[in-house]
């Protein structure tokens, strides 16, 4: 059965997890919040990975390896603009969907996103949260080798506002 985690942390530090998710731009290059961390520990090799995987769209998630990172693999998602990007949350929802779907066909056991639209991209916190579970709710029945899925996220209340949405779930949670 799938386990959940809610973490306070940084999604570049997640060495027990075989992917990291990143909340990538359409590029899928370096900028700030994730993207930074993500890009800045794993090297310039993932950007350049990247160039050729790139440009991706609202609710897309592709992957690359993981470079310097500890992690075998990164999967980009591009979250939607909030307000811009419609509809934000379904789109969003796409995001947790794809990344997952493409950890499956890569039988990865375990995954770490961070709250993906939640930074530049606007996207308010409690309802991202619940967008989030969710979508990892509806999934977790068809993952056959996604076994772990540890959400991580920057600050104290962002963490509790996710574990608000993740009491309210079916889902399994760890702690
Ligand atoms: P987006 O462009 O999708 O909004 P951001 O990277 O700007 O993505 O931010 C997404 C969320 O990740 C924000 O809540 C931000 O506080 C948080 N964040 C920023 N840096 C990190 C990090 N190193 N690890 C985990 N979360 C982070």
């Amino acid at each position: 059965m799938l386990k959940v985690e809610i973490v306070q942390g940084n999604i570049a530090s997640q060495p027990d997890m075989d992917a990291v998710v990143n909340a990538a731009n359409a590029r899928l290059m370096p900028g700030s919040g994730v993207a930074g961390a993500i890009h800045g520990a794993a090297g310039p090799g993932l950007a350049e990975e990247c160039q050729a995987l790139a440009p991706i769209s609202p609710g897309e998630a592709v992957i690359s390896s993981g470079h310097r990172l500890p992690n075998r693999h990164v999967i980009h998602c591009l979250g939607p603009v909030y307000g811009v990007d419609e509809p934000s949350d379904r789109l969003l929802g796409d995001c947790y969907r794809n990344a997952l779907a493409v950890a499956e066909q890569h039988r990865l056991n375990s995954v770490a996103f961070p709250a993906i639209s939640t930074g530049v991209f606007g996207y308010p916190v409690d309802k991202a949260a619940a967008v989030a579970i969710d979508a990892i709710a509806a999934m977790a029945p068809a993952l056959r080798f996604v076994q772990r899925v540890r959400l991580v996220l920057f600050s104290d209340s962002d963490r509790r506002l996710f574990q608000a949405a993740l009491s309210r779930s079916s889902l399994t949670s760890t702690d």
